[in-house]
């Protein structure tokens, strides 16, 4: 029986993964790969068929509500599975004999568990965590001091150039590329599951702002348009554009530039990160429609 933990520290997340795996004989769970510190990074799915969906979050450390969402939204879809009852009037089983949902909660859980529990959450890595601490930043990078969405190949070199004008040369909370782009495990992970399966489209889960991000610079993949109409109206976010450090290195850049189909950041809630966790039940309400769309579209 599902509860949404108070909090989604890694002892909560894999409480969550076994117990969605034991509720849900049809849903498979595995791990896609394990993070710098030896965390396995989660991955859930659900359906089969050569087409599949990618629904990913918790790339950075503070933003951990987005793999709670994620999680939130399994559950949901399992449910409905399970009981033949629509979610959101969409009849989901019915899509899952030709399609895959795929899920990965948290892509960076070594960030959560940091940002959560501090420096010597970082296993051998405290004394990096240490080293580029700042108690003023929240902490957002994997134990290495990297920004995972600032180490996808995508224009990295600029975004390289673009951080270097801003002081950033090395491991920090937050906004550090890495050595070369893909040089984290988390990075390559996702990089290997896309590549092998080749999602239709893939949406990345952050906070805050309310907003979807659709493009990388001009560029924007057929069918992009117009699901970013269905998913701006279905859930009320606004459409967005990236610049400066954030135009390059992301996982939507990448996907877009290396497969040419449609990626998405969603940037959920609005306030300042971290978002409290009080906020939950409203962006789970708000994004429920556009998470069972992006699903079976
Ligand atoms: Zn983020």
């Amino acid at each position: 029986m599902w509860t949404t933990p108070q909090i989604l520290d890694d002892s909560a997340l894999r409480r969550c993964v076994c117990g969605l795996r034991d509720d849900y004989a049809f849903l498979t769970a595995g791990s896609i790969g394990r993070s710098r510190a030896g965390r396995p990074i989660f991955s859930l799915s659900i359906g089969h068929g050569e087409k599949s969906v990618l629904l990913c979050g918790g790339f950075h450390g503070s933003e951990w509500l987005t793999a709670l969402l994620l999680l939130r939204f399994c559950e949901a879809l399992c449910r409905s599975v399970q009981t033949g009852t629509p979610l959101c009037e969409v009849d989901v089983a019915s899509y899952l004999t030709r399609r895959e949902i795929l899920l990965v909660p948290c892509v960076n859980p070594d960030g959560t568990e940091i940002f959560l529990h501090g420096p010597q959450a970082a296993g051998r890595y405290e004394q990096t965590v240490r080293d580029a601490w700042d108690p003023r930043t929240l902490w957002n990078a994997n134990a290495a001091g990297v920004d995972i969405n600032h180490n996808f190949d995508a224009g990295w070199q600029t975004l390289r150039e673009t951080e270097r004008e801003s002081g950033i040369t090395g491991p920090a909370p937050r906004r550090y590329g890495g050595e070369t782009a893909e040089s984290e495990p988390e990075t390559r992970a996702l990089c290997g599951l896309c590549r092998k399966r080749k999602p239709q489209h893939a949406l990345a889960f952050h906070s805050q702002g309310e907003e979807i991000f659709w493009r990388y610079g001009k560029t924007a993949p057929p069918r992009a348009e117009a699901l970013l109409h269905i998913f701006t109206s279905s859930s009320g976010y606004v459409p967005a554009e990236n610049a400066g450090l954030y135009a390059h290195g992301g996982f939507k850049d990448w996907f877009i530039e290396t497969f040419c189909r449609p990626a998405f950041t969603v940037e959920i809630g609005k306030g300042r990160n971290p978002l409290p966790p009080e906020d939950f039940e409203e962006i789970w309400e708000k994004l429920r429609e556009m998470l069972t769309l992006a699903a079976v579209l």
